[in-house]
C-alpha cells in the first residue's frame, strides 16, 4: 500500500487524510500543534468556550453537493444546525440594518427604512435570489473536467455566473453608494473586512445565507473539527501531533522524507503540504521551489490583500436573547497600536444558543477586529517585547469591555475579559503568513487563483488547503483535501472512492 504523509492536520488536512483512507493508501498526518482543526478550533477559558472559527458554514443544507461533501468526511454527520435570524445587524446614526435570512423580511425592513432606495433594494435582492439556485460545485477540480464537465458545469451556473460576473466587476463601496440612506451604505460598505472590497463577496455570502445554504453547526468549531479526527482514525488514519515539519529530504526531483523539529522522520510515497504555503515554499522547501502565483501576490499585498484578526473572548454574566446574534456597533474612537487605523466599530457575535458555551445563566461573546499589512507590520514588531506585547492585548481588552458596556450599560459590572488574540496568535499556533485566517481576498484588480496544488520540479509532493482559491475558509479547505486525493488516484490510475 503506498504511504501518504500529511503535513498540517486542519480541515484540509483531515479531509485528504480521510480520502486517503477511503482509497487504499495508508497515511499519517503530522500537526505541529498538540491538537488538530488549524484554524478551526476553539478553547476553554474560566469557564467559558470561545469558539474561533465559524461565523457561517456554506454546506449545512440537506441534499446539495457540499453538504453530502462534508459528511463523508464526518463533519456534520448527525449534528444539529442553527439557523440564525440574520447574518448581521449595523447600528449607524441610532438606526439598525438586518441582514435577515428571510430575503422577503430584509427587503421589506430596508424599504421601511428607506423608500428611496426601492429600486437599488430590489434590484440588489433580485440578484441574491438568483443565487438561491447555486450550489459550490464540488465533484471535480476544474483540471480534472472533461469538455462534458465544463458544459454542464457552465450550465449549471448559469444564472449564479451572470450576477457574480456583474458584481465581480464593483466594489462593495461602489454598491454601497447606489443606496441613499446613510445607515444602507455604511451596513453594505462595511459588511465584510476591509480588504475585501468586492462587491461579488456580499452577494455569495447573502445568497447562501437567505438560500438556506449556510448556517451554523451546533457544537461549534472545534467540535467539527474533532469529529472528522474521529472518522480519519477509524478508517485507520495515523496522527502525529506537536509534530513540526521543518525539512524533507530530497532525491531526483522526489520527496522521500519529511524531519520534524523534534528529530522524527516520515518516509512516504506522497506528500500533501496541507499547511501554510509560505511554510511549503521558504521552510521545507527552501525557496528551492519558487511558484510564480504565489510570489505575484505575495510581492503585491495592494491587490491581493489579507486580513488578519485580534479576537477578544468576553464573558456576560447574563442572556443575550434579545440582541442579534451577531452586530456591529459604533464605538468611541479605539486605538490598537501606534501605527494601526483606529476602529470606529466593533463587531460581536454572542453564542446564546450555545448553552454548553458558558455557564448557566451566561453567554460568551466574541469581538473580531479585523488586522491589514500595517498592522500587522506593529504586531510582528510588538512582539519582539513579550511584556508590551502582553500589555497591548490586555489594553485592548479593557476597551472593548469599556465599550461594551457604553453600548449595552446593564452589562456594566457583568463583563468579564477572557482572552485576547492577535495575529500573532494565529502565527505562532498555525504557522499562518502574516497570522491571515484566510486566503488571498479577491480584489476587482487581482486575478483569481485557481491553483492545482502541483509543485515545479517535484514530483510526489503537492500543496493542499483554503490557499488554493480565493477567499479561502472552510469549504475551501475541504474540497482541496478532497481533490489532492481524487488527482493523486488518477496518477496512480485507481478510481476515486468520493463516498
Ligand atoms: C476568527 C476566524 C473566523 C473564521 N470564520 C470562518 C467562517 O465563519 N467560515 C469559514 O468558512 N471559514 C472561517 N474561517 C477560516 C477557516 O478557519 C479556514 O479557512 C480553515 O480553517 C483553513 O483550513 P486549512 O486546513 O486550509 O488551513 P489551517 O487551518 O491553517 O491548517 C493548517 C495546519 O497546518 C499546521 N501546520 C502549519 N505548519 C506546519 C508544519 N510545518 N508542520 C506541521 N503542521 C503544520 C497548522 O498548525 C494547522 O493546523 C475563520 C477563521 C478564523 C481565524
Amino acid at each position: 500500500m503506498k504511504r501518504i504523509v500529511i503535513i498540517g492536520g486542519g480541515i484540509a488536512g483531515l479531509s485528504a487524510g480521510i480520502f486517503a483512507q477511503k482509497n487504499g493508501f495508508t497515511s499519517t498526518i503530522i500537526e505541529k500543534h498538540h491538537t488538530l482543526g488549524g484554524e478551526c478550533t476553539g478553547w476553554n477559558r474560566h469557564g467559558y468556550h470561545i469558539d474561533g472559527c465559524i461565523h457561517w458554514l456554506v454546506g449545512t443544507k440537506e441534499g446539495t453537493p457540499l453538504r453530502q461533501l462534508w459528511d463523508t468526511v464526518g463533519a456534520l454527520d448527525g449534528v444539529e444546525i442553527y439557523h440564525p435570524e440574520s447574518f448581521m445587524a449595523v447600528e449607524h446614526q441610532g438606526v439598525t440594518v438586518h441582514f435577515y435570512r428571510d430575503l422577503e423580511r430584509l427587503q421589506a425592513s430596508w424599504l421601511a427604512l428607506s423608500p428611496e432606495d426601492a429600486d437599488a433594494i430590489q434590484e440588489l435582492c433580485q440578484n441574491i435570489r438568483k443565487l438561491h439556485s447555486f450550489t459550490m460545485p464540488v465533484d471535480k477540480p476544474q483540471d480534472m473536467m472533461n469538455i462534458f464537465d465544463k458544459i454542464k458545469f457552465m450550465l449549471s451556473v448559469k444564472d449564479a455566473g451572470a450576477v457574480m460576473q456583474k458584481y465581480g466587476k464593483m466594489t462593495l463601496h461602489q454598491l454601497a453608494n447606489t443606496f441613499q440612506h446613510p445607515a444602507l451604505r455604511k451596513a453594505i460598505a462595511s459588511f465584510l473586512p476591509e480588504g475585501n472590497d468586492i462587491a461579488m463577496s456580499i452577494i455569495f455570502a447573502l445568497g447562501t445565507f437567505t438560500g438556506d445554504q449556510s448556517s451554523i453547526p451546533v457544537g461549534g468549531s472545534k467540535a467539527l473539527a474533532m469529529r472528522m479526527v474521529e472518522k480519519y482514525v477509524s478508517l485507520g488514519g495515523t496522527v502525529e501531533t506537536s509534530c513540526e515539519a521543518v525539512d524533507v529530504k530530497m532525491e531526483q526531483g522526489q520527496v522521500n522524507q519529511v524531519i520534524c523539529s523534534d528529530g522524527r522522520s516520515f518516509d512516504g510515497d506522497f506528500f500533501v503540504a496541507a499547511c501554510d504555503p509560505h511554510v511549503l515554499y521558504e521552510r521545507l522547501l527552501k525557496g528551492r521551489y519558487p511558484d510564480p502565483q504565489f510570489q505575484k501576490r505575495y510581492s503585491n499585498p495592494k491587490d491581493y490583500p489579507l486580513a488578519s484578526n485580534i479576537y477578544v473572548g468576553v464573558g456576560f454574566a447574563g442572556t443575550m436573547d434579545d440582541i442579534p446574534r451577531t452586530l456591529k456597533f459604533p464605538v468611541e474612537s479605539l486605538d490598537i497600536n501606534e501605527n494601526g487605523k483606529p476602529i470606529e466599530y466593533l463587531q460581536m457575535t454572542h453564542y446564546g444558543y450555545e448553552p454548553s458555551f458558558a455557564p448557566p445563566g451566561h453567554t460568551v461573546i466574541t469581538f473580531a477586529i479585523n488586522q491589514f499589512a500595517p498592522e500587522l507590520d506593529a504586531w510582528e514588531n510588538l512582539i519582539k517585547d513579550r511584556e508590551a506585547y502582553k500589555e497591548e492585548k490586555q489594553r485592548i481588552g479593557a476597551n472593548v469591555l469599556r465599550a461594551m458596556e457604553q453600548r449595552f450599560p446593564h452589562m456594566k459590572g457583568k463583563l468579564q475579559l477572557l482572552d485576547v488574540v492577535s495575529p500573532q496568535t494565529y502565527e505562532r499556533y498555525c504557522n499562518a503568513y502574516r497570522g491571515a485566517f484566510m486566503g488571498f481576498w479577491p480584489t476587482i484588480q487581482g486575478k483569481e487563483l485557481m491553483h492545482n496544488g502541483k509543485i515545479k520540479g517535484l514530483k510526489n509532493m503537492v500543496l493542499s488547503g483554503q490557499w488554493l482559491q480565493p477567499p479561502g475558509g472552510l469549504p475551501i479547505a475541504v474540497i482541496t483535501g478532497k481533490d489532492t486525493i481524487m488527482r493523486l488516484c488518477k496518477q496512480e490510475k485507481k478510481p476515486f472512492v468520493s463516498s
